[in-house]
């Protein structure tokens, strides 16, 4: 049930009474919008990677093949995009499901350096092309325990949303810092920021600050709660960091044993 209130002033200003109007959302409502807002919004959310695949096919057509190196190099990036969006499309339709029961993850030990030079390569091109600044961490392996694709996708999500959210010329800082038996993973960027009134919804399915902006730059408004389950399923938080006009800090910190 929706309420709004407001006061009924007569002429001279007193109160002459309270106008109540009642809006009822029932449970049904709200969930068939919920759902053909998810479908809505489900293709977009698999563009990244079939892009992805599609620039580095291209790239290959183009001539890049000639190069053995090169060939080998891209086709190993198309196969594991493909898996990706194998993995990605299982993640979308159990999102809702994630949400209730947690799925138990496939623990394996994870070079989270390696996980973000991976991530580095995917959000390369977008990154050349807004003169943004891309600082990897200086480490060469840092070592959790977790399930490596969900791990990808959780830096994915913020690395890409750093991107679109920063004007060109900015600076993206991906750090590790270990902290006991934790590694708190940071991206920080240098881009428009988020209001703090904005900040408790962030990680809403759907919830965006500016759906016309969030749009343009693909975005779906899943990669925030798809990121925050993720995290959560490794036992692990997310928080945020803010000022408009100045940048955005995202941290999450995981344990590093599950
Ligand atoms: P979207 O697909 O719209 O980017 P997300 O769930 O990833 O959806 O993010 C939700 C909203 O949070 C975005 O629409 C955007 O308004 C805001 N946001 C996320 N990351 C950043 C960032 N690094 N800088 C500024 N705003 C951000």
């Amino acid at each position: 049930l929706d309420a709004h209130l407001a006061p009924y002033v007569g002429e001279n200003g007193e109160l002459k009474g309270i106008v109540a109007v009642l809006h009822d959302i029932t449970d049904i409502r709200r969930l068939e919008k919920m759902r053909s807002e998810f479908i809505a919004n489900v293709s977009h959310e698999l563009k990244t990677p079939i892009t992805s695949v599609k620039g580095f096919t291209e790239t290959l057509l183009d001539g890049a093949m000639e190069d053995e190196e090169a060939l080998h190099h891209f086709l190993d990036i198309i196969h594991k995009e493909s898996e990706r969006l194998h993995r990605l499309i299982n993640d979308i339709l159990h999102l809702s499901k994630i949400e209730q029961h947690m799925i138990p993850l496939e623990i394996e030990n994870v070079n989270v350096v390696e996980v973000v030079g991976r991530v580095a390569d995917t959000v390369r091109k977008d990154v050349e092309r807004k003169g943004l600044e891309l600082l990897l961490p200086k480490e060469r392996e840092v070592w959790i325990e977790g399930q490596k694709d969900r791990i990808q996708q959780i830096i994915l999500n913020l690395v890409s949303n750093a991107v679109s959210y920063t004007p060109e010329g900015g600076k993206i800082t991906v750090s590790l810092v270990e902290r006991g038996d934790q590694l708190a993973i940071s991206v920080k960027d240098t881009g428009i920021g988020i209001a703090k009134k904005d900040l408790p919804r962030l990680f809403e399915r759907f919830y965006r600050v500016d759906k016309g902006r969030s749009r343009n730059s693909g975005g779906t408004g899943l990669g925030l709660a798809i990121v925050k389950h993720l995290v959560e399923s490794h036992h692990g938080k997310i928080e945020v960091d803010s000022q408009e006009g100045k940048g955005t800090e995202f941290t999450v910190i995981m344990p590093k044993k599950q």
